[in-house]
């Protein structure tokens, strides 16, 4: 699906002007929604781990395809005090911040009392923790000029439980909570606050498990992705980041100014179980 929206010469993109940050945007879904709101027309700031030249690479792509200006910051999400700077290198930069999206995240798999406490406390600042800074920081700007979308990137794991995942789901769930507080506090500036819920999404890290899956069970590929990966899902396909990202643009312009304090699924029907 191309969801970059192309000028006539009489329509203006209908993000152009604002300015974006997407946390976790080197790879995956965050890569895919960056992209979504550079077509949309949108100022983009990426941000997360990867080799230098790559990311580099990633920013002039972007710039080059979609004609806005990129930038990128290396902060850690589980880093407090690299959060604070971000926002505010954004802030001086660019002048203004109007889209915040939180995505960046990471997993870890045990029964809970297999779990490393160290594991806990990484996905939750990283999953969690990070949005209520990202967000506490960005909040002002938003209200000074009366207009701001902050759109939590939480999962299907935000609304329903799967064994092995405890600190994933606490984090996932207490996002979906955070969404709806910052929804109710910004209400009448402007501001909204949605939280995505993705069930399983085809990026490189799920490609990457088809494998390593299909050995550990001694089964196809096709039967991994429908009957392991895709077991809840019941449209048995995966979504897509571009899916994700088409969201996340509708999300951010206009036409959502209603839209707030929701957890909107993109599960191919996981959650209506
Ligand atoms: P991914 O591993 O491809 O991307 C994660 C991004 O987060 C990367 O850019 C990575 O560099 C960044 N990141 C990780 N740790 C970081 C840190 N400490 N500081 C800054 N950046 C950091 O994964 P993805 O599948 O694209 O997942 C993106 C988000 O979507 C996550 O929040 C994930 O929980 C959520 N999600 C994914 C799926 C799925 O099926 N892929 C489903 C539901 C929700």
């Amino acid at each position: 699906m191309n969801i970059q929206l192309k000028t006539d010469g009489k329509h203006t993109p209908m993000l152009t002007g604002k300015v974006a940050l997407v946390t976790g945007s080197t790879s995956g879904i965050g890569l895919g929604i960056a992209r979504a709101l550079a077509g949309a027309g949108a100022a983009v700031v990426l941000n997360g781990l990867g080799a230098a030249d790559e990311v580099a690479k990633t920013k002039d792509d972007l710039a080059r395809e979609y004609g806005v200006k990129v930038g990128y910051s290396p902060a850690d999400m589980s880093k407090p005090k690299a959060i604070g700077e971000m926002i505010g290198s954004t802030l001086l930069e660019h002048g203004r911040l109007d889209i915040l999206v939180n995505n960046a995240g990471v997993q870890h798999v045990a029964p809970l009392e297999q779990f490393p406490p160290e594991k806990w406390d990484q996905i939750l600042a990283i999953n969690l923790s990070s949005a209520f800074h990202t967000i506490r920081l960005a909040l002002p700007a938003m209200r000074e000029r009366g207009y701001g979308r902050i759109i939590n990137i939480a999962s299907a794991h935000g609304l329903v439980a799967s064994p092995f995942k405890a600190a994933y789901v606490a984090a996932k769930h207490g996002i979906v909570g955070l969404t709806k507080v910052a929804a109710l506090e910004a209400a009448e500036q402007g501001i909204t606050c949605n939280a995505i819920c993705p069930g399983y999404v085809y990026t490189p890290l799920v490609e990457a498990q088809i494998d390593g899956q299909a050995k550990a069970h001694g089964i196809s590929r096709d039967q991994v992705i429908r009957d392991v990966l895709l077991a809840q899902q019941p449209n048995k396909r995966f979504a897509t980041v571009e899916e994700i990202g088409a969201l996340t643009a509708f999300l951010a312009s206009e036409a959502a100014a209603s839209i707030t304090g929701t957890a909107l699924p993109v599960d191919g029907g996981w959650t209506a179980h």
